[in-house]
């Protein structure tokens, strides 16, 4: 079965064709960043206007690059929520649209779940991470920590109380004075900042829980910053402070919940999750305990339709599609989805 998967939650369109024999066939990305960039964030209509605009020519030419022509799509999946939903409404109308003309089933996807299947994409079918794991969510809009029984049944272990671990990235950035989007290159400057010279807190690792809390640690790293010479070195220094603050953090908490859950296998994705720091601690903590850490690609832990692709054929291989009308959830519980 190939599916054409459709991304367009936020601010960036991506497409994708995943067969469910021969993996992913063709991928296409375009990102709005150059277009928000003088906002200093994302502008909900604008982003809508460019997915009008970015769309179909993706579409086009993801189907060439896959060899392939709309006719031999054998399904669409499309990112229905959470997001924004004049985006959202792009990318489900084109889908629907499509599906339609074609007399094919189409897929509502949720997006985190797109997220958090990413990982299963990745490496041969056979030494995929298979439930129950846990899963770390750790994007710009969500940090969650999410007990996975199965594919299509999630429970909510933990999450933030406040700002997600990648707004957290992208703040602290712009504080520091670094161009939108911050978070990457913030990351980035940490690889060159000295250990030791900072110390952030680990907010709320010292009591139980899963949840997290980022916005205090913001503040503490704008105070050290406001009383700091500004200096480069400086700014790298504190940068790696506020990253290994961040990195330790989520790592005591996936450790938490490994042990809670009683598994040993954790996934991790969204945009944080390309972080090599982050990486390179779970790795590590994952071999201390004998168990496993799963990761995207990093292209793939940020959005992208190759996720969307790959979540909807499972969920349309299991049977499941939408009516005709056209129809998004801006706002959407995971753990409403249906089993698969
Ligand atoms: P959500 O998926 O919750 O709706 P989103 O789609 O905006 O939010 P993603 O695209 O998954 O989020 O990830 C983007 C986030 O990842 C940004 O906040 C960005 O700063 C962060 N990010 C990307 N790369 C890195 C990195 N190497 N280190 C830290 N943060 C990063
Ligand atoms: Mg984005
Ligand atoms: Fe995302």
């Amino acid at each position: 079965m190939r599916v054409l998967g459709i991304e367009t939650s936020c601010d960036e369109t991506g497409v994708a064709v995943y067969d469910t024999d021969a993996g992913l066939l063709a991928h296409a990305l375009y990102s709005q960043i150059a277009l928000h960039a003088e906002y200093g964030g994302v502008v909900p209509e604008l982003a809508s206007r460019d997915h009008v605009r970015k769309l179909l020519p993706l579409v086009r030419q993801t189907l060439a690059d896959a060899g392939m022509i709309v006719d031999d799509i054998d399904g669409v999946a499309y990112t229905a929520g959470p997001g924004l939903v004049g985006a959202l409404l792009v990318g489900a109308g084109v889908a629907r649209a499509l599906a339609w003309a074609l007399d094919k089933p189409a897929v509502a996807v949720h997006h985190m779940e797109g997220h958090l299947l990413a990982p299963l994409m990745e490496g041969d079918p056979g030494s995929r991470p298979q439930p129950p794991f846990v899963a770390l969510l750790v994007s710009g809009g969500h940090t969650q920590l999410v007990g996975v029984e199965a594919i299509g049944r999630y429970r909510l272990l933990g999450e933030t109380l406040d700002d997600a671990a990648g707004e957290a990235f992208d703040k602290t950035a712009k504080m520091m004075g670094l161009p939108y989007p911050g978070g990457p290159q913030l990351a980035a400057l940490a690889g060159q900042g000295r250990a030791g010279l900072h110390k952030f807190p680990r907010p709320m690792t010292n009591r139980p829980g899963l949840d997290f809390s980022f916005s205090g640690l913001k503040t503490q790293v704008l105070l050290a910053w406001r009383d700091s010479d500004q200096s480069e070195q400086t700014r790298a220094d504190i940068a790696r402070a506020f990253e290994e603050a961040v990195v330790d953090t989520l790592s005591i908490k996936c450790e938490r919940a490994l042990d809670e859950a009683g598994c040993e296998t954790l996934v991790v994705a969204g945009g944080v999750g390309a972080n090599r720091r982050l990486r390179a601690k779970l790795e590590q903590i994952a071999e201390r305990r004998g168990g496993r850490v799963c990761f995207p690609r990093p292209e793939f832990c940020t959005d992208n339709g190759a996720m969307i692709a790959f979540a909807g054929a499972l969920r349309l291989q299991a049977g499941q599609h939408e009516g005709a009308s056209v129809m998004v959830t801006p706002r959407w519980d995971m753990a409403t989805l249906p089993a698969v």
